[in-house]
């Protein structure tokens, strides 16, 4: 490896140690990293070919917030400069929501954004973290150029960023894009897909945005019997600018419930955003299908396509941050800004 990579470690299981509680986040991480036989050496040379960068506090990604989104955008844009490539360490928990928000907040970038962590800690027997972070730095050291973006490496998997989901909590391949090719798979030999290319980079938000309240999005899932008072209380907060609607199946929601429909109307006449997302795996919404899918759109809810929760969460908080009204966050969410959604 003759690349510059830097390590950001955020916490998560990888480098967890057991404690009284339970697993927690332990600092010796980047020590033990440094101690790795395959690496030690990417630390001696000058200037180091391999460099970490531990956050304080360390984090269960349970604790993840959009500050933290920002935190980790700032800490690579500062280093852009002096590394070609860089590898984030994180929890499984929110790793995906991570890994969407970094493609949207990084808004471009032509150096791979790496993440990865793992299902048991580095000092475990069979844990997958010294293989996870070999793959991760040879991804960030070598994918092609013409598809560099931020991008989850886990197991056997090289998937998009924003198209990444957590899909098992034992199995070594713990993540999936059920709606995205994957770009690539890690066995003897790291294969790529190449028609993956880098979709568009957007915004402008490390020169102009700003953090919104963290109460400024949420995520509402429909069962059988949702209540539209839940959904009114929600719509209540004063400082909730979008709203992602996990639907049925094609962005089904209860079609005969005007009282449902009338809130999300009201929402949107308050310049709420209504995002409909849907709630199988590989689900796509296609509001005109079903009757109770068009009923969703006529009260101005918009389509979140093939968008992955994760994604339509981050990317409308990465949209109110740019400080867009909401007619211009609905237009976004509907146009792929960073392969988050098909055209
Ligand atoms: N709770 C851990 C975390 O997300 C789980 C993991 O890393 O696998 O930080």
């Amino acid at each position: 490896m003759t690349k510059r990579l830097l390590i950001i470690y955020t916490g998560g299981t990888i480098g967890m140690q057991q404690t009284p509680a339970g697993l927690a986040p332990a600092p010796d991480l980047a020590a033990e990293i440094r101690h790795m036989p395959e690496l030690g050496q990417a630390f001696q040379t000058h200037p180091p070919l391999l460099e970490t960068l531990s956050y304080d506090p360390l984090l269960d990604s349970s604790d993840m917030t959009p500050g933290r989104w920002v935190q980790i955008t700032r800490d690579i844009l500062q280093h852009y400069q002096h590394y070609d490539g860089f590898v984030v360490l994180h929890g499984t928990d929110t790793l995906a929501y991570t890994a969407s928000a970094l493609s949207f907040f990084l808004e471009r970038t032509d150096k791979p954004v790496v993440i990865t962590g793992a299902q048991l800690p580095f000092a475990y027997p069979r844990s997958d973290a010294r293989n996870n972070l070999i793959s991760a730095l040879e991804v960030a050291a070598n994918m092609p150029a013409s598809m560099t973006q931020v991008c989850v490496v886990f197991g056997s998997r090289i998937l998009r960023g924003n198209r990444a989901i957590k899909v098992s909590a034992k199995a070594y391949d713990a993540f999936d894009s059920p709606r995205y090719p994957h770009l690539g798979t890690i066995g003897i030999d790291i294969e790529y897909n190449r028609r993956r290319r880098f979709p568009v980079g957007f915004g402008n938000f490390t020169r102009h945005g700003q953090l919104p309240p963290d109460d400024a999005v949420a995520l509402v899932r429909l069962f059988p019997g949702f209540s539209a008072t839940t959904l009114r209380a929600i719509c209540g907060n004063s400082n909730l600018r979008g709203i992602v609607l996990e639907a049925y199946g094609a962005g089904n929601g209860p079609g005969q419930n005007q009282d449902f429909q009338d809130t999300i109307r009201d929402a949107v006449h308050r310049g709420i955003v209504v995002v409909v997302v849907s709630q199988p795996l590989d689900g796509i919404v296609r509001m005109s299908s079903y009757a109770a899918g068009s009923a969703l759109a006529r009260a101005g809810a918009i389509s979140g396509r093939d968008m992955t929760t994760e994604a339509a969460l981050t990317k409308l908080y990465y949209l109110i941050a740019l400080g867009y009204s909401a007619d211009n966050i609905a237009k976004n969410m509907k146009t792929p800004v960073a392969g988050e959604m098909r055209r």
